[in-house]
């Protein structure tokens, strides 16, 4: 099964920025009830769309304390715990993050290792794109970051 996630947030100056679990240095960062890490967000609806668990509003309300300040890792473990309880698999992961700036090259590594270890998968099967919006539109502008996510997952049966 194949499933979609995307998510964007505002940055704002003087924000923290993080994503894919990764601390990014920037003046700017995201402007969020959570950390605002659009990639583990869209990685998660991805897996939700994947195994049709509907989407991460629906998991993790703004309004539950229980996700209050909760790093977006929290998130991703729980929708593998899901997963599990579905007796699914997960077989690889496509991210496709966009923002103008700062360049993600020197932590695209670490992304993928992170995420990898979240998912319990080797960093082979867990790939990640970045690329900028060519200075168009919002994410051009620097005024947010968005980020999309395809998962692939299999049944254990
Ligand atoms: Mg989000």
């Amino acid at each position: 099964m194949t499933g979609f996630g995307y998510d964007v947030h505002r940055l704002a100056a003087g924000e923290s920025l993080v994503l894919g679990g990764v601390p990014i240095a920037s003046d700017f960062g995201t402007v969020a009830h959570s950390d605002g890490d659009v990639v583990l967000h869209a990685l998660c609806d991805a897996l939700l769309g994947a195994a049709g668990l509907g989407d991460i509003g629906e998991h993790f309300p703004d309004t539950d304390p229980r996700w209050k300040n909760a790093p977006s890792s929290t998130f991703v473990l729980h929708v593998c715990t899901l997963l599990r309880a579905g007796a699914w698999s997960i077989v690889n992961i496509d991210i496709a993050l966009t923002l103008e700036a700062p360049k993600i090259l020197p932590y695209k590594q670490r992304m993928r290792e992170g995420i990898a270890e979240l998912l319990a998968l080797p960093v082979a099967r867990v790939n990640i794109k970045a690329t900028t919006s060519e200075r168009l539109g919002f994410i051009g502008r620097g005024e947010g970051v968005a980020c999309y996510c395809v998962a692939e997952i299999v049944g254990a049966s």
